[in-house]
């Protein structure tokens, strides 16, 4: 008999690599689960972008 634990720690949030639309900044973000789109503000050039899953392919 086993015995399957769910793992409680499971993050909601998961580490996306992204880079800047406007300036091409590299960054980590913490991306929700169940978000599709992240709504992200570049520190470098200032510009805000909604970020989706599929860039990053
Ligand atoms: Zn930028």
């Amino acid at each position: 008999m086993t015995h399957e634990t769910k793992d409680p720690a499971s993050p909601a949030t998961e580490r996306v690599r992204i880079s800047c639309p406007g300036c091409g900044r590299k960054d980590h973000v913490s991306w929700p689960r169940d978000q599709a789109v992240y709504h992200w503000k570049c520190f470098n050039c200032g510009k805000e972008f909604d970020l989706t899953r599929d860039a990053g392919h």
